[in-house]
């Protein structure tokens, strides 16, 4: 149940209809929004009497919540949410274009690479520290080290970071160091990870599990927002299909799915799910098409020498050529979305 306030509705009113709903064995939850308070009621075992909270002095409006996930869904909060990745926007209204390579090799790489995809327009810049891979006797990313040099890009550049937290253990420090903390497809239902980001101070970036359904997907997302934490954004980054010319397959339909259903921004890897560097333009100039907020892209200066996922890594010059395509169509589909403007 949603409880909408009056937008004139006192403090001692709002504290009253939250003492209301824990004196029923529930937990209040206020959110934020435009011009009135709204308190989400959670960990209710039954339906909740909807004419009992009707009757509380300045309650507007008691709306039944039908979905399984609340915090995530439009029905508790109409109004897109707009995440601020250390300054930079991301969700309606914005494109944001993120770019860089798989994992963070060196000062000089990372460089390197951040330059180029800053010069094409790219306002976040992505590196892997910890990878997650599927071979124990691949490059598994330089650690804290990897952390120190996003930081020095960042200082460098002025680029945002988003880099991945594989586990509770290393997020302190992955904490410390970025400006959006990933967490990766394969650990989208790893419960405890989800509520240690739903304890950090900065956005998460949720990807969506490689066989994970949407409703399974919101609830991970659900279980950051309800832990505390309401900056997340969902990327789609491909499911696994029985074919065999991609690495993935990219998901567009849940994107309009997902923008129906939840405020959350939601961006899209066109990287991983193609596995081929061919792939990732049309993919995301049609990621584009269906209404992401942005793109996350991996870029290699040099992709053959890559330690990680150089097959699916675009040239710089792509990279470039591609964002300005991505542009023209977001232009289209999104006029005067002031972001993906800039380069
Ligand atoms: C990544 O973005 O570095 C990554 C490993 O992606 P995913 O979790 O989607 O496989
Ligand atoms: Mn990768």
């Amino acid at each position: 149940m949603l409880l909408v306030m009056h937008k004139d509705a006192t403090k001692e009113q709002i504290d009253a209809v939250m003492a209301a709903v824990e004196k029923l064995g529930c937990t209040p939850r206020p959110i934020p929004g435009g011009m009135r308070v709204a308190i989400g009621i959670l960990y209710n075992k039954g339906p909740v009497d909807r004419g009992h909270f009707l009757s509380l002095p300045g309650v507007q409006e008691a709306i039944p919540v039908t979905r399984p996930y609340k915090l995530v869904s439009r029905e508790v909060k109409a109004q897109d949410t707009v995440v601020d990745v250390g300054g930079v926007p991301l969700g309606n209204g914005h494109f944001t274009l993120i770019a860089g390579p798989c994992a963070v090799e060196s000062l000089e790489q990372a460089m390197t690479i951040a330059q180029k995809v800053k010069d094409a327009g790219a306002l976040i810049f992505r590196g892997g520290a910890f990878k997650p891979r599927t071979s124990p006797y691949a490059f598994q990313g330089l650690g804290e080290e990897g952390l120190k040099i996003l930081a020095k890009v960042r200082e460098k550049t002025g680029l945002r970071i988003v880099t991945e937290a594989m586990d509770s253990t290393e997020f302190d420090m992955v904490e410390h160091y970025a400006d959006m903390i990933q967490i990766g497809a394969r650990n989208m239902q790893n419960f405890s990870l989800l509520r240690r980001a739903g304890h950090c101070a900065k956005p998460v970036m949720l990807k969506r599990g490689m066989s994970s359904t949407i409703d399974e997907w919101l609830m991970a997302a659900e279980y950051i927002m309800e832990a505390g934490n309401p900056q997340v954004v969902l990327c789609e980054r491909g499911l696994r299909t029985f074919a065999v010319h991609s690495r993935n397959t990219l998901d567009l339909s849940a994107v309009p799915v997902v923008k129906k259903e939840s405020h959350l921004p939601v961006i899209a890897d066109p990287s991983h799910a193609a596995g081929h560097r061919e792939q990732v333009g049309p993919l995301s100039l049609a990621a584009a098409a269906v209404g992401v907020h942005g793109l996350m892209i991996e870029v290699h200066h040099a992709p053959h020498e890559a330690l990680s996922d150089g097959g699916q890594s675009l040239y710089p010059e792509q990279f470039s050529a591609l964002a300005n395509d991505i542009r023209r169509i977001v232009e289209v589909v999104n006029p005067g979305c002031p972001e993906v403007c800039r380069s």
